[in-house]
């Protein structure tokens, strides 16, 4: 079973943004794809917030199938046990941009799918084409189930999972800027060898499934190399006024 909380109100800030009547009412999909540390997560919820849409972190629900693995003793090479896993997961995953959770079976898993050991191993799971087919359904119908009125980002969310949304972007940045990204957001805990396994090795591995480099025909590509965190977020909005108006 999966279920879903509605995007709610997203408060003051919100009430107050130019975007927060933008299509109103009218299916507004916003699909945002990316390498690691391209900062697509932390500017995909903000935008969900300020258009008053759901937000879906589709990244989490590959990590919390690997973790599923992981802390059942599936093994990861076993694509037959990783797809049956991801058919059976009773996984959570909230849309709310302003709450962030995740659990399996009930369990409070929010915080355990961002362990390096997590991101190591996730690409198992992303390469089995059977748990990725099964993840993909789950998507589509969290994305429907919010109404058409989502933020959703990934790898694939352009291209095979939403390629009809309204708005189609591929966040990009340097691979200089990715690995400082990831490593803050680490709090300064990883090696730089450490820091390349989950960002480049991983990106190497999950590019052999999914094309997120290479911007699909329609889709916008933004580079966040020199942009801070306000600036690709208003980037984004614009790119939404602009294809979606
Ligand atoms: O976005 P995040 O880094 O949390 O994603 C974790 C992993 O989930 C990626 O490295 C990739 O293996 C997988 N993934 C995917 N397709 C998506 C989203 C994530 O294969 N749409």
């Amino acid at each position: 079973m999966q279920t879903s909380d509605a995007a709610e109100p997203a408060g003051e800030a919100a009430a107050s943004s130019p975007y927060s009547g933008f299509r109103l009412g009218k299916s507004l999909v916003v699909a945002i794809d990316g390498p690691s540390g391209s900062g697509k997560s932390s500017v995909s919820r903000e935008v969900a917030r300020r258009l008053r849409a759901a937000y879906l972190d589709t990244g989490a629900m590959y990590r919390a199938v690997t973790l599923h693995c992981i802390a059942t003793g599936i093994d990861l090479e076993d694509r037959v046990a990783v797809e049956a896993a991801a058919r059976s997961i009773e996984l959570f995953i909230s849309t709310s941009p302003d709450r962030e959770s995740v659990t399996i079976s009930g369990d409070d898993v929010t915080a355990a799918i961002r362990e390096p050991e997590v991101s190591s191993a996730v690409s198992a799971v992303a390469t089995t084409m059977g748990a990725r087919a099964e993840l993909i359904r789950r998507q589509r119908a969290l994305i429907a189930g919010a109404g058409h009125r989502i933020v959703a980002e990934g790898r694939d969310i352009t291209t095979v999972v939403a390629p009809d949304a309204e708005v189609r972007i591929l966040l990009t940045a340097s691979e200089e800027a990715r690995l400082r990204r990831r490593g803050d957001q680490l709090g300064g805990t990883q090696s730089e060898a450490q820091l390349k396994q989950q960002v480049t090795e991983r990106d190497a591995k999950d590019s052999t499934v999914v094309d997120f480099q290479q911007a699909a025909d329609g889709v916008v590509t933004l580079d966040s190399s020199d942009l801070d965190f306000e600036q690709t977020v208003a980037a984004v909005l614009g790119i939404v006024r602009t294809v979606a108006h």
